[in-house]
Formats: structure tokens, sequence, C-alpha cells
């Protein structure tokens, strides 16, 4: 059976106060009710060592957003798969339509940056998704078909059922605009299909496939009833213990 998940992607918000006391927070909150999924939460590069000990006795995983797509050496600013995997962090969010928008992460950098994080033990949250031009022109389908086919159905069996897939439009991240839950469902479902031609049925059945974009505590439980919307990826409103707490509590 597949995981139902709720991840939260911080992107270049909190300080490293702010971000040990929103997870303290969350911590302290989850700790009276245990969630009925898995928990992460997704912070910038210079939290995840203190808040991977903060969270290690507790229900709550930590993630990267991004690592490099290198695995050691003259890089400078960049940091790699192995030194997240040192902090205590498990997940590592990969080809979030930021990355690839303002930082040109091309299908072959998100290839390279997946083997990378699969190779030193992360498991990737692997981000998917069509521009609003693309959705428009009903080309929703294609985009994230070429998206899987040029960063991540290279990956054997047994590396891609390491993969967590978002599903997220990009004219929905931050705007306001949710896809609606049978919008949602449909693409979900389509890729489904794609996992289950690449990899077979029993792989595309425990494939967690998680919807991102304006997510949030009021319209978290009507998109997770959909069969084939296994959670959320959550921008804004994993910002606040308590909005986040709500989608939590959708499950
Ligand atoms: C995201 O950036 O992954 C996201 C889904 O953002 P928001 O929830 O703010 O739309």
């Amino acid at each position: 059976m597949r995981k139902n998940i709720v991840a939260g992607n911080w992107k270049m918000n909190k300080n490293l106060q702010e971000g040990v006391a929103l997870a303290t927070e969350l911590k302290e909150l989850l700790a009276s009710e245990k969630p009925n999924c898995e928990v992460i939460i997704g912070t910038p590069f210079i939290h995840l060592a203190t808040v991977a000990e903060l969270l290690k006795d507790s229900v709550i995983k930590v993630s990267a957003e991004n690592c490099a797509d290198k695995a050691s050496g003259a890089y400078t600013g960049e940091v790699s798969a192995e030194m997240v995997k040192s902090t205590g962090a498990t997940y590592c969010i990969l080809g979030h339509s930021e990355r690839r928008m303002y930082y040109g992460e091309t299908y072959e950098i998100l290839k390279e940056k997946t083997l990378l994080a699969l190779a030193n033990g992360l498991k990737p949250i692997f981000c998917i998704g069509e521009l609003k031009e693309e959705r428009e022109a009903g080309k929703q389908n294609e985009v994230v078909k070429a998206q899987l086919e040029g960063s991540v159905f290279n990956l054997s069996a047994e590396e891609f059922s390491k993969v967590v897939l978002a599903y997220e439009p990009v004219w929905a991240i931050g705007t306001g605009l949710t896809a609606t839950s049978d919008q949602a469902e449909e693409i979900h479902a389509y890729i489904r299909s794609l996992i289950a031609e690449k990899y077979g049925e029993e792989i595309a059945e425990n494939t967690t496939i998680l919807y991102g974009g304006s997510c949030k505590g009021s319209n978290a439980k009507e998109l997770f009833s959909k069969p084939n919307v296994d959670g959320g990826l959550i921008g804004g409103a994993s910002l606040k213990a308590n909005d986040f707490k709500e989608i939590i509590d959708a499950f």
C-alpha cells in the first residue's frame, strides 16, 4: 500500500531561529495527536542538521529542497546529496518549478540530481507540472510525460520505487488558484498509468503522488479524497504550524 504524505516546502523563508521555533511548535502539536499520514518538512540547507536533530524522536521527517548535480569538489556554494544525508535529512525535493524556472534546471541536470540523491540514501520528492499556457493549450499530459521521461524514467524499478512524485501545476503555486479535485485526479491517474506502463502495476500502485499548488486546510480534504491523490506538497501553508496541521488533519 502506498503512503499518504503531507510535506512542507519552506522555500527561502525563516532564519535559523524562526525555523527551529516552527519545527518545535509542529513537533509539539503532533506529539499529542499522532497523524494519519507521513509528515515531512522541507527546509533550507542551513536548518537541516539542527531541525533533524530536534525532530529525531518525533514522527516528522526532514527534507532538503535541493541538492547539487555533482558528487563533490570545486563547486563553490553547492551542497551535495551526501552532505544533505549527513545532516539526518531523509528526503530531497527535486525539480521544483521555481528551480526549473529561476535556476535553469534542465531534465538532464535533474536526472543527475535524482541519481545522486538516491545513491546517497535520500528519497527524492520529484516535482512535475505544467505552466498556465500549457494547461490552456491542453498540453498538461504531454508536459508531465516529458518531465518524467527526461529525468526519472531512466531509473531502475528498485530506484524508482523510492521516489515520491509531486504534481504541481505551476499556475497554482503560490497564486491562490488550486486545481479542482477532478483536475488533480485526472492527471494523477494519468501519471500513475505512465508509471504502470514503464514499471508495471505494482510499482504504480505503490507510488505516492502528491498534489501541490495553493493547498490549504479548506481544500485539502476534498483533494485528498480522490483515489489517486496521496497527499500534498505545501508551500505557503507550511509556514505556520496550525495551518500545516489543518492540512495533516485532512487525513
Ligand atoms: C510549492 O511551492 O511546492 C507549493 C505548492 O506552494 P504553495 O502551496 O504556496 O502554492
